[in-house]
């Protein structure tokens, strides 16, 4: 392996007397698609908070390209090229989709230099049709985001993510509650998206995880139980009994 983007040592995370996660360790490659797989309640989202600095580890380490983010907060993240998306959309539903993206270029922006004058506008303008015309709803800027499909409101989601351009994009579940054409598009934009950034996805559908991923990390309880390739993975006994029923 090159030297890894990521890399996760010994990561914990207990709420209360609950160990939500324990002894996770991975190492994720520069543009690879990995998916994050497990029954409900198995750590998914938590690992990603963590990954993300929305909450800090109880034990363990996080590097990013050889930095140690331990204790760094969430802030930082984005800056030093970490976005994500949430497993319930998380967008202002009464804003346009530009302003939606052009509130978070704002936001990330404002953290260098909070002076913003005539120049930078056009700029926060460019950045947020960049980064529509990136999902595909490039033509839908003007729309209120409530208004948008179901499918369109996670692309939204990406293109706010996208605007801190992240190396490493994690993405909770893009295609909950969508139908096989939304399905299809969301996949489409996936793989349209991985060609020149890391992915960490969590998702069920396990068909399209077989398609789209270079690799599959298994988690159970907490704990890391398989991480391979989706052949390893498909053929794993364990993983067949405690996530594909078999
Ligand atoms: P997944 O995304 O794999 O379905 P989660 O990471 O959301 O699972 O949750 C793992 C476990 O940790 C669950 O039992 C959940 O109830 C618990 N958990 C997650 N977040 C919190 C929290 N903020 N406080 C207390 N318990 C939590
Ligand atoms: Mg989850």
């Amino acid at each position: 392996m090159s030297t890894p983007l990521l890399t996760v040592d010994n990561i914990g995370r207990r709420f209360g007397g609950f160990i939500a996660l324990e002894g996770v360790t991975a190492a994720f490659e520069a543009n690879k698609v990995t998916a994050v797989i497990g029954p409900n309640g198995a750590g998914k989202s938590t690992l990603f908070n963590v990954l993300s600095g929305v909450l800090p580890p109880s034990t363990g380490t996080i590097h990013f390209r050889g930095q140690n983010l331990t204790g760094t907060p969430q802030h930082r993240f984005a800056h030093l090229g970490i976005s994500r998306s949430y497993q319930i959309t998380n967008i202002f539903p009464e804003l346009s989709a530009h302003e939606n993206v052009r509130v978070a270029a704002q936001a990330f922006r404002s953290r260098y230099n909070i002076l913003i004058n005539r120049a930078h506008l056009g700029e926060l303008d460019a950045k947020a049709e960049a980064a529509l015309d990136a999902v595909g709803l490039a033509a839908k800027g003007a729309r209120t985001a409530k208004f948008l499909a179901h499918g369109e409101q996670r692309a939204l989601e990406i293109a706010v993510a996208l605007v801190a351009n992240p190396a490493l994009l994690l993405l909770d579940e893009p295609t909950a509650g969508m139908g096989p054409e939304e399905t299809r598009d969301m996949v489409a934009l996936i793989e349209k998206l991985a060609r020149d950034r890391t992915i960490l996805l969590v998702e069920h559908k396990m068909k399209m995880i077989l398609g789209l991923s270079d690799r599959i990390l298994v988690l159970h309880h907490g704990r890391v139980i398989a991480d391979g390739s989706p052949q390893a993975i498909q053929a794993d006994t364990e993983v067949r009994r405690v996530y594909l029923g078999q």
